[in-house]
C-alpha cells in the first residue's frame, strides 16, 4: 500500500526527512506521497516511518494504491535497483 497524506495535515516538516524512499514533498497546500516511490517503508524499517513520526495521525493508505507486501517488496528492490525491471 502506498500512503496518502490527509488535509488535516499542519506541514510541520517531520515526516518528509524521515522518507527513506524520499517519496515525501511539500505540495500546493500541505505534503504528499508520491505512491510510485512510497514503500509503505518495507525494505527499509518495520513500520512507515511517516506514520511513527506524524504528531497529528493525517497519514492514510491510499484507496486506489493497495499492494500486497510482495509488490511493495519488489517496488523496494526495484527503486534499490536491486533488480533489472
Ligand atoms: Fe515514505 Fe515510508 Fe511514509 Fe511511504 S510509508 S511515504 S516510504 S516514510
Ligand atoms: Fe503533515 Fe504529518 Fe508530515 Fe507533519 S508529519 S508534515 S503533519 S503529514
Amino acid at each position: 500500500m502506498a500512503l496518502t497524506i490527509t488535509e488535516e495535515c499542519i506541514n510541520c516538516d517531520v515526516c518528509e526527512p524521515q522518507c527513506p524512499n524520499t517519496a515525501i514533498y511539500m505540495g500546493e497546500e500541505i505534503y504528499e506521497i508520491n505512491p510510485s516511490l512510497c514503500t509503505e517503508c518495507v525494505g527499509h524499517f518495520d513500520e512507515p516511518q511517516c506514520i511513527v513520526f506524524c504528531p497529528v495521525e493525517c497519514i492514510e493508505v491510499h484507496p486506489e494504491h493497495q499492494e500486497s507486501q510482495e509488490t511493495l517488496l519488489k517496488k523496494f528492490q526495484k527503486l534499490a535497483g536491486l533488480t533489472e525491471a
